[in-house]
């Protein structure tokens, strides 16, 4: 079965009209079925730059409004991100790069470590999920400052 870049990229942004509509906290930003509605928002956001440049369409995100719940601990009060290594106790490379959420051992695309297994490193991570998340966060922000509280 194939579903074409613009049916899905309709598909979710009604979806998104749909939750904002349902009432407050009804949405869990990062868990469980959000995971599934951000991957396609990610092939969309792909396929857009890829045929015609255009820039993520944040509007497929989890955003500010009452119907979403964030994890505790997240980076949208404008804290910095630090960047970590996680090994497993026999290879460096096991589990990737990611962003830390804050001071706890978890990253921002949800995977958790064990303190030890977490060593800083100065380069991007190549966790996918947590570079989005990133992007998503300053996005969310810089919307935020355009209106007035
Ligand atoms: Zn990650």
């Amino acid at each position: 079965m194939r579903v074409s870049r613009h049916d899905l990229w309709r598909l979710i942004l009604k979806f998104r009209d749909l939750v904002e509509a349902h009432g407050e906290r009804c949405w869990f930003h990062m868990e469980d079925w959000d995971l599934s509605f951000e991957q396609p928002a990610d092939a969309v956001d792909h396929a857009n730059a890829a045929l015609f440049g255009y820039g993520p369409d944040y509007r497929m995100r989890c955003d500010l409004s009452p119907a979403y719940r964030w994890p505790s601990g997240a980076p949208y009060d404008g804290k910095p991100v630090i960047a970590v290594r996680v090994r497993d106790a026999y290879d460096w490379r096991a589990y990737g790069s990611h962003y830390r959420r804050g001071h706890t051992n978890q990253a921002l695309c949800g995977f958790s470590f064990a303190p030890e297994e977490a060593k800083r490193i100065t380069s991007e991570p190549n966790c996918r999920e947590c570079l989005r998340e990133l992007a998503l966060a300053k996005a969310l922000r810089a919307d935020g400052e355009d209106s007035p509280e």
